[in-house]
């Protein structure tokens, strides 16, 4: 591109108006859920003997029959054929990032030489992509393509525009996941079986156990424009080149500033589409960085979120292109200033209503609430290095541990009040640990007891003052804060999930020991409580993420301390990971198997891009422009030695030539280290095993675009700036 041109597009961008959203005449409570076949649709639209038979399968006390499956198809098919629909597909959740599908149209030969609408109760259930070409670790050899989809009845279809989506499960032939979907609900169910056993210590008549998940999804728009201008983003998603702005967030202006009109438009058209969908959104924000921003909904079973969360991605991409932006999903679009992430706000509640992680108003809740935070502890110390196997990537990478993102340990964040009382009831004496109340209490002004009801408030105040805790007690939830903002939120779910499954089984392995030994079963669960208390206490800490000294500390306590992505990605076939998901029924050593070498592999290729995107841009853009200025000097130079005399000419040179120079020295780094890049690449791509290549890319690859990066930065600084060819930081960073 000229530079000439990017003026232009620069220009355009900046007079953009916002595209017009029509009010609705609707309340958003009249139109949530519009295009979703709700149970209230299932009730209108199906038998009634069909309809409570759905409403017992999707409470999972029923097994689907092909009979109410038929029956049930036809009813969708009316209320979609109400709606325009004339296509189907079943929606699935492959091991790359985002969602696929394939469409079937509903039209059938009628055997009397024209069409009828089919959609049958076998087309609802199962389908059988060609799955061959997504990712499958080898589990799926070639000559075994097939993969299937299955009905995931627990979450509703729901229409896009002429299609009916019908969200699935994706399998192979042998019956191994090939998705996030199918382990992330064997988690679901392990968590709800151990968990309901210990709740039933508490309140007998509890029957189920929820996992919560409330994401906040945060997003960078950037007008298309200059989007289209930089071949980086285009790429790769991030901008692999390009020097600070001078001004970028060290203001703090933009954090929960006023939205700008063209993103408020964006932002209204979105939620529309998002609550017809039924995704329950409720926060829109400004976010730190420019042109960053945030958009949450209210939390929702983990099944379902993470359903709406892949759903809202794919809407906000397409949303965006409506308002002439593109969406930047990437963990980190711009260097220099804060990197997206999608908190992942995590619970568990009883089918009676009961929020296990809250503080309740009786000892008894509060044994109950300090029971389900110690073994959430006891789970994620027990794989904290897992749960950061679950959410590195090649991307994620650049967000941890810096710019309010968290560091690469996994630790957790209690606040004071909450640290205090389990620090008092590890170090009280039996006889102190009574369930009264009266007897724990905390030191300090507030002399908190375990039954004063007010705790909640005052957990509030002290649960939200480390921004940066991966892993973080937000008051009456945990919120892992690693996971990146283009990743499905399953992944991180999958391992949350089946480790709190764990943890809670041995710990009502234990406590019935003791129950059966004759011990009263409430001082038996404070016992083993008090117990784990001490076990899982490394993965406690309330201090600065960033620092040398933790990195050290952390080490120290045995917690996962490596930064390699590719050496993070062994905790999938660590011996602890296996034998946990093994005996909690998610997942087979097979496949944990591919999963692991999946990620290796994706994790190459996106480096494997970036380094052939990179060293494109520099000898094609950024070398000729620094020569072709370079030149410009150079002239100026002999032209001044013809017009002065010497001496004076070479006074007046002096700046130039040292620019020159400069510019030289640069100039030869970037062409230099290209050529190493592009040999480094080449000696890595003949690695066949996949962890060694994923090595060898981490170890050689991408420091190589970092060092390289470096020099074609300073070159930004230096070359004039008519003649810079790739839209620059402070123009691609402030939306009007
Ligand atoms: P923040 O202050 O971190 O921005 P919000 O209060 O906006 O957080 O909530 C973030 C998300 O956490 C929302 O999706 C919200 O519904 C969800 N959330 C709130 N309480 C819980 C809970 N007990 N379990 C799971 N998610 C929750
Ligand atoms: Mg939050």
């Amino acid at each position: 591109m000229s530079s000439i041109l990017r003026f232009q597009i620069v220009g355009e961008a900046f007079k953009k108006k916002p595209v017009e959203v029509p009010n609705r005449e609707e309340r958003p409570s009249e139109f949530f859920a519009k295009y979703v076949f709700t149970r209230q649709k299932m009730q209108k639209y199906l038998p009634a003997g069909v309809y409570k038979k759905m409403c017992d399968v999707i409470d999972g006390s029923a097994v689907l029959d092909m009979a109410t499956a038929d029956a049930v198809a036809a009813g969708m098919k009316k209320w979609a054929m109400e709606l325009g629909v004339t296509h189907c597909t079943h929606w699935f959740q492959p091991l790359t990032e985002g969602t696929a599908e394939k469409h079937d149209g509903f039209v059938e030969h009628d055997g009397k030489g024209g069409m009828v609408e089919e959609f049958t109760g076998k087309q609802l259930v199962q389908q059988e992509p060609d799955a061959s070409s997504f990712p499958s670790g080898g589990i799926r050899s070639t000559f075994e393509a097939r993969g299937y989809s299955a009905w995931d009845p627990a979450s509703p279809v729901f229409v896009i525009g002429d299609t009916l989506m019908i969200p699935t499960i994706f399998i192979s032939y042998t019956g191994e996941a090939l998705d996030y979907k199918a382990p992330l609900k064997k988690a679901l169910k392990a968590v709800d079986k151990a968990a309901t056993a210990v709740a039933q210590y508490f309140y007998p008549d509890v029957k189920k156990v929820i996992s919560n998940l409330g994401w906040e999804q945060e997003y960078f728009l950037v007008d298309e424009g200059l989007y289209a201008a930089r071949p980086d983003l285009l790429m790769t998603g991030r901008t692999l080149l390009g020097h600070d702005s001078a001004k970028n967030q060290q203001m703090d202006d933009h954090y929960l500033g006023s939205i700008p009109m063209r993103v408020a438009a964006f932002m209204k058209d979105l939620e529309i589409q998002a609550l017809e969908l039924g995704i329950p959104c409720k926060t829109r924000h400004n976010e730190v960085a420019p042109n960053q921003f945030e958009l949450a909904p209210i939390y929702e079973e983990t099944n379902l979120a993470v359903d709406h969360n892949m759903l809202i991605m794919s809407l906000m991409k397409r949303t965006a292109r409506k308002h002439g932006f593109r969406c930047l999903l990437h963990e980190k679009p711009f260097a220099g200033i804060n990197g997206s992430g999608k908190h992942c706000n995590w619970s568990l509640a009883t089918d009676t209503g009961i929020l296990l992680h809250g503080p309740g108003k009786t000892p008894l809740d509060n044994l109950r609430f300090v029971t389900f935070i110690v073994e959430s502890l006891m789970a994620v110390y027990r794989h904290n290095g897992l749960m950061k196997a679950s959410i590195i990537s090649a991307t994620n990478v650049h967000r941890l541990g810096a710019s309010e993102a968290p560091p690469a340990i996994v630790s957790s964040f209690l606040g004071k009040t909450l640290g205090e009382l389990l620090d008092h009831l590890e170090t009280c004496t039996d006889d102190e640990a009574t369930l009264d109340g009266r007897s724990i209490s905390l030191s300090g002004k507030q002399a908190l007891s375990l039954d004063i009801p007010q705790i909640p408030e005052l957990w509030q105040d002290d649960t939200d003052r480390n921004r940066t805790s991966p892993f973080a007690f937000t008051g009456n939830r945990f919120e892992f804060r690693a996971v990146g903002s283009q990743q499905n939120c399953a992944a991180a779910m999958i391992v949350l999930n089946t480790a709190m499954a764990e943890a809670l089984t041995d710990f009502k392995v234990r406590v019935d020991d003791l129950i059966a030994q004759g011990t009263d079963p409430m001082k038996a669960i404070l016992r083993i409580v008090r117990e784990d208390i001490k076990t899982c206490k490394p993965i406690r800490f309330d201090g600065n993420g960033y620092s040398e000294a933790w990195k050290q500390e952390a080490a120290r306590r045995g917690l996962d301390t490596e930064t390699s992505a590719p050496i993070i990605l062994d905790q999938y076939l660590a011996p602890d990971t296996v034998e946990m998901f093994t005996r909690m029924k998610v997942m087979r050593p097979s496949e944990l198997v591919a999963r692991n070498e999946i990620k290796l592999e994706t994790y190459t290729k996106k480096i494997q891009i970036e380094a052939r995107i990179f060293g494109d841009l520099c000898m094609n853009h950024i070398i000729p422009t620094s020569t072709r200025y370079q030149s410009q000097l150079i002239d100026n130079v002999h032209k001044t030695m013809e017009i002065f005399p010497a001496e004076t000419a070479e006074r007046l040179n002096r700046t130039n030539l040292r620019l020159i120079e400069q510019m030289s020295e640069h100039n030869a780094f970037i062409i230099e280290n290209v050529e190493q890049l592009i040999e480094a690449r080449r000696v890595a791509n003949r690695i066949e095993d996949e962890r060694k290549k994923a090595i060898a890319y981490h170890d050689t690859v991408a420091p190589l675009i970092e060092k390289i990066r470096y020099h074609v930065d300073h070159l930004e600084l230096i070359v004039d700036d008519e003649l810079w060819p790739l839209p620059k930081y402070r123009e691609m960073l402030f939306i009007r």
